[in-house]
C-alpha cells in the first residue's frame, strides 16, 4: 500500500503557505519547507496526500533532516521512502532565501545580506542582515526580526530606515540555516563542536513588535531534535515594549536583554523615543517580574557609550542604583558611528571609568568589543549595506 497518491504533473499542488514562503526551482514555483514548524510540515504532507496515520512519523523524519542534518535535497533523506521523496521534491523545495551579498571582516565577523520576497509582486524584494561573530569558545549569530524598524532610536542607523514588514517565523529560522550552510556547521562535518552556539535577536527590528513570529522561531531553534540551540543561549533584545515582556518570557523561556542607554526618563525619551510610552520605572518593574530571571539567568542591560551624553561617572552610579535587586549583567557598547550620525563614541578613559564604577558595584561589566566595523556589521550599523545594494541593484538594472 502506498501512503501517497503521487501525481506527477508539471504543476506542484498548491499548498496554502504565504507567498513569501515560495521559491522558484527550475522555473516552477515551489514552497520551501525549510523554516516551518511541525504543524506546518504536517499540513504540507497532508497536501500531497500522505496517509494520516503516517504523518507524525514523517514529520519527525523531515524535522531531523531539515533541522538536525541541514539537508537541502530531499534525495538525501535516506530513511524516507523513495516514492515519498520524489513526491516531496515534485511539490516542495528546501531552498533558503537568497543571499544577496556576503562580507567577511578582518576580525572574522561575517555578514549576510538576505533577500526576502516582498509582500506583493509589485514591490521589489526586501533585505535583512544577519551577522556571525566568532569568539573564543563560542559563536554568536545576530538575527533580524523585521525589515527596518519603527522605533527611531536617535543613535541607531537601522532606526532611520522605515519599517517595511515583519519577518515570518520561517524567515527568522532561515537565517540560522543560511549561516549554518555557509559555516559548514552541520553534522557530520561539524559534530558536536558547533560554530553557532548562541543566537541574539539584536539585528534589524524590534522583536517584541513581532512577538508571535519570534516566539514560534525560538521554539523551532530550541528544539532538541533539530537546531538544538538551548533557550539559555537565545537572547531577545528589546528597546522596552513593556506589555510584551512577560509574554516573551512565558512563551519562549529565552534570555532577555534591555536596551537601556540612559538612567533618567528625560534623556531616555530623547535616545529611545519608545520611552515616552513606557518609562524606565515600568520597564524595570517588568524586568523584576521576568519569568525565570535569577542570578543564574541574568537580564542583560545594554548601554551605548555616547560621548558627553550618557557617559559620566554620576550616570554610572545612577545605573547601578537603578538596577539594584534585579539579577543583571551590564553590557557597555562603544557607540558605532554611521554616516550622518549626530553622536560620537565616548573616549576610552571615560568608558573605563564608567566600567570601573559598574564593576566595583559587583557587576561584570564587559565592554563589548566592536566587531565587524569594517563591514558595517556592528550594533546599530545594519542598514548601510542594504542601501548600497539597493543603489547597486538599481544601477545594474539600468545597465
Ligand atoms: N530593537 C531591539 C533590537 C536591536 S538590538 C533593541 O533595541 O534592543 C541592537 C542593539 O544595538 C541595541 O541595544 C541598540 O540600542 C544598539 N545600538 C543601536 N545603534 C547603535 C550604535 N550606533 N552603536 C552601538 N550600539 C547601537
Amino acid at each position: 500500500m502506498t501512503e501517497i497518491g503521487i501525481q506527477k504533473s508539471e504543476k506542484p499542488p498548491q499548498f496554502p503557505l504565504p507567498l513569501r514562503g515560495r521559491v522558484r526551482v527550475g522555473g516552477i514555483e515551489r514552497s520551501s519547507l525549510a523554516g516551518l514548524s511541525r504543524k506546518e510540515l504536517a499540513e504540507a504532507l497532508r497536501a500531497i496526500n500522505v496517509e494520516e496515520g503516517a504523518i507524525k512519523m514523517r514529520v519527525e523524519q523531515l524535522w531531523h533532516w531539515i533541522y538536525h542534518q541541514g539537508v537541502i535535497d530531499f534525495a538525501q533523506m535516506k530513511n524516507v521512502a523513495k516514492d515519498l521523496r520524489e513526491a516531496l521534491a515534485a511539490a516542495y523545495s528546501l531552498a533558503r532565501p537568497e543571499i544577496a551579498t556576503q562580507q567577511v571582516s578582518v576580525d572574522g565577523t561575517r555578514k549576510w545580506l538576505i533577500a526576502l520576497p516582498a509582500d506583493n509582486l509589485a514591490q521589489k524584494s526586501h533585505h535583512v542582515e544577519c551577522v556571525y561573530i566568532p569568539e573564543q569558545g563560542r559563536g554568536t549569530l545576530c538575527v533580524s526580526s523585521q525589515v527596518g524598524c519603527t522605533l527611531n532610536c536617535t543613535f541607531c542607523h537601522t532606526g532611520t530606515q522605515r519599517l517595511v514588514r515583519n519577518l515570518s517565523a520561517s524567515e527568522i529560522v532561515a537565517q540560522i540555516l543560511i549561516a549554518r550552510d555557509d559555516l559548514r556547521d552541520w553534522p557530520p562535518e561539524r559534530g558536536e563542536n558547533r560554530a553557532i552556539t548562541n543566537v541574539v535577536f539584536m539585528g534589524m527590528g524590534e522583536p517584541l513588535y513581532n512577538l508571535d513570529a519570534v516566539t514560534k522561531a525560538v521554539t523551532i531553534m530550541a528544539d532538541g531534535e533539530g537546531l538544538s540551540i538551548s533557550k539559555r543561549k537565545i537572547t531577545v533584545s528589546t528597546a522596552g515594549v513593556v506589555p510584551q515582556i512577560e509574554k516573551l518570557g512565558k512563551g519562549t523561556g529565552a534570555m532577555l536583554a534591555i536596551s537601556l542607554h540612559a538612567t533618567n526618563d528625560e534623556l531616555r525619551n530623547q535616545l529611545v523615543p519608545l520611552n515616552k510610552k513606557y518609562g524606565i520605572n515600568d520597564l524595570l518593574a517588568a524586568c523584576r517580574a521576568y519569568p525565570g530571571a535569577s542570578n543564574a539567568r541574568r537580564i542583560t542591560f545594554e548601554y551605548v557609550m555616547l560621548k558627553d551624553v550618557n557617559d559620566s561617572v554620576a550616570e554610572a552610579r545612577a545605573l547601578v542604583k537603578l538596577l539594584k535587586n534585579i539579577p543583571a549583567k551590564i553590557n557597555l557598547i562603544p557607540f558605532n558611528p554611521w554616516p550622518g550620525s549626530n553622536y560620537e563614541c565616548s573616549d576610552w578613559e571615560r568608558i573605563e571609568r564608567f566600567s570601573e564604577v559598574v564593576f566595583n558595584a559587583g557587576y561584570a561589566s564587559p565592554v563589548r568589543t566592536p566587531r565587524g566595523r569594517d563591514i558595517l556589521a556592528a550594533c546599530g550599523q545594519l542598514k548601510s549595506a542594504t542601501e548600497k545594494l539597493g543603489y547597486r541593484a538599481r544601477t545594474l538594472q539600468a545597465e
